[in-house]
């Protein structure tokens, strides 16, 4: 940790200030199981101070030239560049994830997502309908106000970035909140929005639980417009609050992604790419496909290839820069994948690996959330470990005969975020991608992502999409001005 950070602030009006009660949780670090600094416990009184803040900027925020906005967040974006090292270390200790995965993914991407909106904004055209000679319409895209943005703790930058960006860079304000169980490079973000000469009060970062600090935000009558990226259960209440108030939502909610692998597949590479795809940040990407349904005449081969890779996998101290495995982000996420792998062998699952806590890694995190990748098989499709969202390196593994079959499978689910399929036969491709019920399909790849598509889920993995033009238009209100000839 950074001197000086052991006890975290709220960042409101550019400003750190302590929450108004003084209260604070202890922030664990998940490598050790130990508090190593402090995060505000704050209350609907530090969001009404954020609120205010906020609609103080929007009046000279809304009216700065988008030019002059997309210079401020280049410089944003460079600020968290120049201290990469420090980010990185930072989402490393908060979340438990291995600093390489940090500093080469997480922190990159939150750069990324300041730049791709900066510029964005500099490449925005406005529509125009004419009326058969009787009139002329034109469609502003205006700012909607002060945003809401609420984001969870398995990518805590990357995906408050995400929200962001967009949000500022059409000229909106925003109050943040990242999840209490990772917020120390929201921390660190405001010092990096001074350095850059974002005016104050266009960003402020609450912290603080979602009973208190989200719910605060989400039923403030003065935020109009709610980006919320966590569980499905969390979701509904979200949308519960902000409904009868007509708030824009956009809710990216859990997953429980298949992850299909044909017969005439490369299989080394769907093999190689289904390691990540199934472990990266010890499974706790929304995007992970935890459901791995694999083609009969492949499947020994490729169970067989999984369970060797992800073996070698080097599970140790996040801080170590060879550790591939890091720990769980915390005791009750531990907890929630233990039970389910002791579900999953009731259900009449074999683990073919893991399945427990690894040997002990060091003395440092002798107390740490740890879990060995597991890899389970003979699980009937529709039980509740093939439905239910582990969020943990847990994946299961089912046989099946034809196209079919497996499309009935992928979509035998009640989210329809992501999904991977693996095929050489590009037909197929086509043919599968357009069946499956989720918002992205990857052929032959994994979270390769190109920023200007949508992004979201389908069916109850959430509702609007993200990214590119999709989050222009969310963060702006659309008037249409028809002007008689
Ligand atoms: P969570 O729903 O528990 O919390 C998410 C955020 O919501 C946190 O900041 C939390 O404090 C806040 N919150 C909790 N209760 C609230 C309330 N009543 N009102 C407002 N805010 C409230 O989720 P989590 O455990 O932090 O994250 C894991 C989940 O996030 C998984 O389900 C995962 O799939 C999902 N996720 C989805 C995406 C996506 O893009 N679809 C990306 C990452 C994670």
């Amino acid at each position: 940790m950074t001197e000086g950070n052991d006890r975290i602030q709220n960042f409101i009006d550019g400003r750190y200030v302590e929450p108004l009660a003084g209260a604070y949780l202890d922030n664990i670090e998940p490598a050790t199981g130990k508090p190593y600094s402090q995060v505000p416990d704050s209350r609907p009184e530090d969001v009404e101070l954020a609120v205010t803040a906020a609609e103080k900027a929007f009046e000279q925020w809304s009216r700065t030239p988008s030019a002059e906005r997309s210079t401020i967040l280049l410089r944003l974006a460079d600020a968290i560049e120049r201290d990469l090292e420090k980010f990185a270390l930072a989402e490393s200790i908060d979340t438990g994830k291995p600093v390489s995965l940090a500093r080469n993914l997480d922190i990159p991407r939150a750069v990324s997502n300041f730049r791709f909106f900066a510029t964005a904004i500099l490449h925005t055209e406005n529509e125009a309908h004419v009326t058969d000679g009787v009139a002329f319409n034109y469609t502003l895209r205006q700012p909607r106000g002060i945003t809401g943005l609420i984001s969870p703790w398995n990518l805590p930058l990357y995906l408050l970035s995400w929200k962001i960006a967009p949000a500022i860079a059409c000229g909106n304000t925003a109050v943040a909140k990242p999840s209490e169980l990772t917020p120390m490079t929201a921390h660190l973000l405001g010092e990096a929005c001074n350095q850059a000469g974002l005016p104050p009060g266009v960003l402020n970062i609450v912290h603080g639980t979602g009973p208190h600090v989200g719910q605060a935000i989400t039923a403030h009558p003065k935020i109009t417009t709610i980006s919320f990226t966590g569980g499905t259960v969390t979701g509904r209440k979200v949308a519960e609050t902000c409904a009868p108030m007509f708030k824009k939502m956009s809710l990216e909610l859990g997953g429980k992604n298949p992850n299909i692998v044909f017969a005439d597949a490369d299989l080394d590479a769907a093999i190689t790419g289904s390691v990540r795809s199934s472990f990266a940040n010890q499974g706790q990407v929304c995007l992970c496909g935890s459901r791995i349904f694999v083609q009969r005449a492949a499947y020994q081969h490729f169970v067989d290839g999984l369970v060797d890779k992800t073996s070698k996998l080097r599970i140790g101290d996040p801080l170590e820069p060879t550790t591939e495995q890091g720990a769980i982000v915390s005791k009750t996420q531990l907890e929630k994948v233990k039970f389910y792998v002791d579900l999953a062998q009731q259900e009449g699952g074999r683990v073919a690996l893991g399945g427990r806590a690894p040997e002990q890694i060091n003395d440092r995190c002798r107390d740490g959330y740890f879990f060995q990748p597991t890899i389970i098989t003979g699980l009937a499709v529709g039980c509740r470990t093939n439905r239910e969202e582990i969020f943990g390196p847990v994946v299961s593994i089912t046989p099946f005969d034809d196209e079919e079959e497996v499309i009935r499978y992928a979509n035998d689910c009640d989210y329809g975020l992501a999904s991977s399929v693996w095929t050489q036969n590009l037909s197929r491709a086509h043919r599968v991608a357009e069946q499956i019920q989720t918002g992205t399909v990857w052929v032959n790849c994994w979270l390769l992502r190109d920023l200007r598509v949508p992004f979201g889920g389908m069916k109850q993995s959430g509702v609007g999409r993200e990214g590119g033009n999709e989050a222009l238009h969310f963060f702006t209100e659309p008037k249409n001005v028809c002007i008689a000839k």
